[in-house]
């Protein structure tokens, strides 16, 4: 069983995908994490994204520093190369097919990493909304925010995930949509996980 999550950053898929896996007893990978890691290797190790991206240990994917701004960045700009997004489908694939179940988050996960996924969503909000609630996030952990910025960054980030040519950022043709806009956490794992047990138990 195969709950596949894309959306793009600061629609709230991470945290609705951790509960909905913890919900359901199943595995989950943020595979975000994947290519902060392999942005941040390969720039504090001197070697090619494609080169991280290969030598990619699970256990980089702990690292406390893939979580920040910078990271994400990095990301969209490695998750460009085709070869990269190549170098890491297998371990994707694999990690999908695990039982009971489990629970993928990403831009791709619907349309190219698990296509037959027997649950799709595309988890969304207004870009305003998710720059408001990074904003809050960032103010909780200390850290200094100029709120255009990071509006600004989610803009930029959302333009080049779209726009990419290999596996850009999309809604699957099967997959439900859901926005988060206006409604808060709980609410929107109610309805999240409403919409997967549906799908579970009537294919
Ligand atoms: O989801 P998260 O914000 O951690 O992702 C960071 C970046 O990694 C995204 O902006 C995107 O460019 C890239 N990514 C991707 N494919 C995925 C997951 C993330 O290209 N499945």
């Amino acid at each position: 069983m195969i709950v596949a999550i894309d959306g793009p950053a600061a629609a709230g898929k991470g945290t609705l995908a951790r509960r909905i896996a913890e919900a359901l007893g199943y595995h989950h990978l943020d595979t975000g994490l994947l290519y902060r890691a392999v942005g941040i290797l390969s720039e504090q190790r001197g070697v090619t994204p494609l080169q991280a991206a290969e030598n990619l240990d699970p256990e980089d994917l702990k690292r406390p520093d893939l979580r920040g701004e910078a990271a994400g960045q990095l990301a969209s700009k490695v998750g460009s190369i085709p070869e990269v997004r190549a170098a890491l489908l297998d371990f994707q694939r694999r990690f999908a097919r695990q039982a009971p179940g489990a629970v993928l988050d990403g831009r791709d996960i619907g349309t190219v990493i698990c296509p037959d996924a027997e649950v799709k969503l595309f988890v969304t909000a207004s870009v305003e909304k998710r720059a408001e609630r990074r904003v809050k996030e960032l103010l909780v952990k200390g850290e200094s925010v100029i709120a255009e910025r990071v509006l600004q960054d989610l803009k930029d980030r959302d333009a080049r995930d779209s726009a990419r040519d290999v596996a850009p950022m999309a809604s699957a043709s099967d997959a439900i949509l859901l926005d988060t806009s206006d409604l808060d956490a709980d609410a929107a794992f109610e309805a999240a996980l409403s919409i997967v047990r549906n799908r579970i138990t009537t294919p």
